[in-house]
């Protein structure tokens, strides 16, 4: 939604006020609830937005028109929930009253709070407001008298949410009437895909099927079984991580942030192959049905295959080595802890550090030996140990990272110049992927998947020398994440950011989120020259320059 949210205040969207799309979306939070009938990892939803034009009034009658004459969903089979008011705002009777004239029962109408039918802001400020829900009535009968959408038993499976953006909400958590009222909808696809072709779960579809029959195909040549949920989380996880591998941000496997969750998934998906004794090294066929399948709508993954199948099978080799060996050890602590044990967290960090079992995958692995990890002291665990090695780089860097010399200031605004000039010339799709300045030079790395060539390197250097012989003040403003972005700053994407943060500009070559420090005036730069530009790891670059009087 961020990249909505000026068209939501009322800027003018080149496309239009009426937008509709397709959005790749992962929900990691949703993966304990992978294998069930609806909930995925990765799913594509589909959206429409009003800026300023449809309301209320217009989108409910719409959305009923597109499920029940277009999609052919009994209205029977409908449930909605509306927003039911809460101390501050009354209920929503007016969406409530739009169903019921389109012909939904009044027990078809469920009145919920602010946790069920509220939407956004998407930061800590910004456009939000009450949403209506729509469910699909399994036809399963309710679990209890209290039974209803809100209830998460499985009978009502959410298909559509629509929201109405009409409030703004301020930094001191009022809300206020937004210049223009907005519709934003979203839709699942398998799930509605699911309901149209009569089938009870996602894995029925034909998004699905074709992984589904491999798997079936691996294991009957072997006269084995996978039991339907590893099934399905396998199937699940091969979509999922193909997508995340093929996205042009090119994440690979790794101990932090993104990477880590790949990481997880593919460890996860390694074991529950081996664990129904099945060869590991079947995950990049899987991934190629999958790339196949959707490359024709998602270029990106026939472009990135070879990077794909590369990086399943190198994180296939590098866990195949620990995992044996890891699987014994934690086989040999969990029959010693005994049914109803706890695995302390020692022994799990153990688990992390030597064998790199994430920590989710030796939950998983406790609960099937009826025992569960200590959280709370492997994490305590992990922070000591994270201390440990932070304090050690801190050393090392000493004279580097921490010397907050004028030269450090200025290879500092060199290197948001040098981030300006790359996407300038190799195209914003060129983001940061790490820096690191000492007194003597930057080192800079970024996300693109070839050489660069001679003349773009010359172009580079060429637009950083320009602005630093324009003598620019570089301009410090501080202001919300959400303004930031909003400004066409750009930020490092995995950071999280405190409420305010700095944005540093440079007139016409740079905007960026940054903590500092800077030099005041690209004059005080000197002549930037590239020393070399190398491959860093897999779709990342990496330069390194000096500034010279
Ligand atoms: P649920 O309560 O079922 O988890 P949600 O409230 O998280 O759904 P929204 O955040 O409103 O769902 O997302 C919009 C739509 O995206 C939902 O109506 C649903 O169709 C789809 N959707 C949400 N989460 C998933 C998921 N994990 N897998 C597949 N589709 C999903
Ligand atoms: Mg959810």
């Amino acid at each position: 939604m961020h990249p909505l949210v000026p068209y939501l205040l009322g800027e003018k969207h080149p496309g239009g006020k009426r937008l509709t799309n397709v959005q790749k979306c992962i929900r990691t939070c949703d993966i304990d609830e992978v294998g069930d009938d609806t909930h995925l990892i990765f799913f594509e939803m589909l959206g429409n937005w009003s800026l300023g034009d449809y309301f209320k009034q217009e989108s409910v009658p719409m959305s009923f028109d597109f499920l029940t004459k277009y999609l052919k969903i009994p209205v029977t089979r409908l449930a909605v929930t509306v927003f039911g008011g809460d101390g501050t705002l009354p209920a929503d009777t007016q969406t409530g009253r739009l169903w019921h004239s389109l012909g939904l029962a009044h027990e078809q109408i469920f009145y919920c709070g602010r946790e069920d039918n509220w939407w956004g802001p998407a930061g800590q400020t910004g456009p939000c407001g009450p949403d209506t829900e729509i469910f699909y009535d399994t036809g399963s009968p309710k679990c209890g008298p209290d039974c209803g959408p809100a209830c998460g038993c499985g009978k009502y499976v959410e298909i559509w949410n629509n929201v109405f953006l009409e409030y703004n909400q301020e930094a001191d958590g009022s809300l206020s009437d937004l210049k223009q009222k907005n519709i934003d909808t979203g839709m699942g696809l398998e799930r509605v895909l699911t309901i149209i072709n009569g089938k009870t779960n996602v894995y029925e579809t034909e998004l699905f099927f074709p992984v589904m029959k491999k798997l079936d195909e691996i294991s009957g040549e072997l006269g084995k079984t996978i039991p339907e949920k590893d099934r399905r989380i396998l199937c699940e996880h091969t979509r999922a991580v193909t997508f995340i591998l093929g996205d042009p941000k090119k994440i690979s496997p790794s101990n932090t942030e993104q990477g880590y969750i790949l990481r997880r998934l593919i460890r996860r998906m390694i074991r529950l192959l081996k664990k129904s004794g099945l060869d590991a090294n079947y995950l990049t066929e899987l991934s190629e049905i999958i790339i196949n399948q959707y490359q024709n709508v998602y270029p990106e993954l026939g472009e990135n295959r070879s990077f794909i199948l590369e990086q399943l099978q190198k994180e296939y080799v590098l866990f195949s080595k620990t995992l044996d060996s890891g699987l014994k050890k934690a086989v040999k602590y969990l029959s010693a802890a005994g049914n109803g044990g706890v695995l302390s967290g020692e022994l799990a960090f153990k688990l992390y550090d030597t064998y790199g079992f994430p920590i989710e995958f030796t939950s998983e692995l406790a609960a099937e030996y009826g025992c569960s990890v200590d959280l709370d002291d492997f994490r305590q665990k992990f922070e000591e140990h994270q201390n440990r090695s932070r304090q050690g780089a801190a050393g090392k860097f000493a004279g580097g990272l921490a010397d907050h010399s004028e030269q450090t200031a200025r290879l500092h605004t060199a290197t948001h110049l040098l981030n300006g000039a790359l996407r300038r010339v190799l195209g914003s799709g060129v983001s940061q992927r790490g820096s690191n300045i000492t007194s003597e030079r930057l080192r800079f790395d970024f996300s693109f998947d070839r050489k660069l060539t001679a003349e773009e390197l010359e172009q580079v250097c060429a637009i950083v020398n320009e602005a630093t012989a324009a003598k620019l003040n570089v301009i410090c403003e501080e202001m919300t994440p959400e303004e930031a972005y909003r400004s066409g700053a750009v930020g490092v994407f995995s950071e999280k950011y405190d409420n305010m943060v700095k944005v540093y500009t440079i007139p016409g070559y740079s905007r960026e989120i940054c903590g500092g420090p800077h030099a005041k005036n690209t004059g005080e730069l000197g002549s930037f020259r590239i020393l070399k530009e190398e491959a860093s790891s897999a779709g990342v670059r990496r330069i390194r320059a000096v500034i010279k009087e």
